[in-house]
């Protein structure tokens, strides 16, 4: 905790300085060459807190601090927890893969979150099936501007790499797709599973285990987010295969363009 103070205190503390975007993801490869980008700029400063390591530093010309939430809504909403209280983060971007839900969205297609809700919360007939209890909402936003400027990245990264991604690893050519994101602690891999999803939430993208934990906490400290997921599965039974050959050949390459691209115009149009 003393790093933790030391950093504060100086270079991302309340007074005077801007403060530092959250960036999250909740495996490695999720964050793509965003590390070591920071590394040869500004260089990192990593901080450990709560199991977690914390990287701070400045990368395509926004102050960020960087972590992993590992895996789950727990370890999302924790993590979340301490980039809003340690490190006084301005706002949140989560990366990374989910498994496809809507029926046009393919494997390598990108989702950009408008709204987020849990699909496993059920404290009915007490309260509606996926409301959160006590804060009467089932679906949170994402952050209109974060989100748009988000969506804006990934168009300009499928526009200039599309084409070159889609030929390099057998996919499509990518599509970027705006709309619900519905999260659960659960890994989704089988059609009836997906099936049961698409019949609860028929305006379901995309399937993912973090990013309604996320927006919760968020929505609850006000503070902005937005959620970017490639898809890496389609959350059937080939699930398994699919994203682990997704994760270690190709989610750092999306990660990376889409990462890169929304920082530089975040700096620039925060001037
Ligand atoms: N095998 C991994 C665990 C992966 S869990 C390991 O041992 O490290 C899957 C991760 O990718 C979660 O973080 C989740 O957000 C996302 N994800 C991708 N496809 C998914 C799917 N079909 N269902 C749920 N989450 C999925």
């Amino acid at each position: 905790m003393k790093g933790l103070d030391m950093l504060l205190s100086s270079s991302v503390g309340t007074s005077g300085a801007q403060r530092p975007l959250g960036i999250l993801a909740a495996l490695p490869e999720e964050l793509g060459d965003l590390l070591d980008a920071m590394r040869a700029g500004s260089g990192v400063q990593t901080v450990t807190h709560g199991r977690r390591e914390y990287h701070v530093g400045s990368v395509h010309g926004v102050r960020c601090v960087v972590t992993l939430a590992r895996i789950g809504k727990v370890a999302a909403a924790a993590t979340v927890s301490a980039l809003i209280h340690a490190f006084n983060i301005e706002a949140i971007v989560f990366a990374g893969v989910a498994g496809g839900v809507g029926r046009a969205v393919k494997i390598g297609d990108i989702v950009v979150s408008d709204a987020l809700l849990q699909h496993d919360l059920d404290a009915s007939p007490l309260f509606p099936r996926f409301e959160v209890p006590l804060l009467g909402i089932a679906r949170f936003a994402a952050d209109p501007a974060l989100a748009a400027q988000l969506a804006a990245a990934c168009e300009r990264f499928v526009a200039q790499e599309g084409a070159a991604l889609a030929a390099r690893f057998g996919t499509q050519m990518p599509r970027v797709h705006r709309g619900l994101v519905i999260s659960g602690d659960q890994f989704v891999a089988s059609a009836a599973a997906v099936e049961a999803l698409r019949d609860a939430q028929p305006d379901a993208l995309a399937v993912e285990m973090e990013g309604a934990a996320i927006a919760q906490v968020c929505y609850e400290y006000g503070v902005p987010c937005a959620v970017v997921r490639t898809i890496s599965d389609t959350a059937d039974d080939h699930a398994p295969a699919s994203f682990e050959s997704f994760l270690s050949e190709i989610a750092g390459t999306y990660s990376t363009g889409i990462l890169q691209r929304f920082l530089q115009d975040f700096a620039n149009t925060r001037g």
